[in-house]
């Protein structure tokens, strides 16, 4: 059985979709959540609520990922309330798709701001209190197209791709410390994002998965609950895929 009692975990992009999934299951396994949002307060509190309400113990945080000053702003007010992530979960993320001629500067920026480096952010002011206590796990959420590609989204397949690639040069360089970092990488999920898509892309999607459906983020959450838990304890560096076979 997996036990986080007594574990702090900051989940980034809680509000929502995976974020608010992987929130939800981590305080069920008996971690305190800090559930980050960006703009939805009112849905990051009703994360906070039903975690409550379960019997967990949570609270919001605002911060927008992508700026260093507002990460640096961020961990100085879990600092202040004696909270110090022994998990950290860079789940937030964002899409802005279009063929690559089309793709504006801001549209790659955006997108590698808030996906890439909004999680180097957080990673680099989480780790001296891991490395302090010698154990911390960091789990980053890629996606299947870091590894396939896919047209329409050279920018996010690009922040995805890389940030698994952060994940291995991070583990290396902290698994000294007792640091483990790993990747887990999303297929279809059903969320905000993926409701935006057109269609006939959905239905592309979902014909070139084996298991013939979308995921959920509760099947997302167990992936990312395990690699917080101590049963991954020597799991470090890896990609965990959890897509239906869509990538083989
Ligand atoms: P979503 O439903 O659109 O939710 C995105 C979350 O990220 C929201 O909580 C949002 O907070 C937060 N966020 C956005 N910009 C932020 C910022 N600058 N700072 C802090 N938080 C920010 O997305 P999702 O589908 O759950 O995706 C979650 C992660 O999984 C993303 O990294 C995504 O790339 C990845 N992923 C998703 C899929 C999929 O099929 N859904 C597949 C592969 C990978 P606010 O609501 O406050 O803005």
């Amino acid at each position: 059985m997996i036990t986080l009692a007594g574990k702090a975990a900051l989940v980034t992009g809680a509000s929502r979709g995976i974020g608010a999934g992987i929130a939800l299951s981590l305080a069920a396994s008996g971690a305190e959540v800090a559930v980050n949002y960006s703009g939805s307060q009112s849905k990051a509190e009703e994360v906070v609520r039903q975690i409550i309400s379960e019997g967990g113990s949570a609270f919001a945080v605002q911060a927008s990922v992508e700026k260093p000053d507002r990460v640096k702003a961020l961990f100085a007010a879990l600092h202040a309330r004696n909270f110090e992530p022994d998990i950290l979960v860079n789940n937030a993320g964002i899409t802005r798709d279009n063929l690559f001629i089309r793709l504006s500067d801001e549209d790659f920026e955006t997108v590698i701001s808030v996906n890439l480096k909004g999680a180097i952010y957080c990673t680099r002011e989480a780790l001296p209190a891991m490395l302090r206590k010698g154990y911390g796990k960091v789990i980053n959420i890629s996606s299947v197209v870091g590894y396939s590609g896919n047209p329409g989204q050279a920018n996010y397949s690009a922040s995805k791709g890389a940030l698994a690639a952060f994940s291995r040069s991070c583990a290396a360089e902290f698994g000294y410390g007792g640091v483990r970092v790993n990747t887990v990488a999303p297929g279809f999920i059903k969320t905000d994002m993926t409701a935006a898509l057109p269609e006939e892309i959905k239905k592309g999607m979902l014909s070139s998965i084996p298991l013939g459906r979308a995921g959920t983020a509760e099947e997302v959450a167990n992936a990312v609950n395990w690699l917080a838990s101590p049963l991954s304890d020597y799991v470090t560096g890896q990609t965990l895929h959890i897509n239906g076979g869509m990538y083989l």
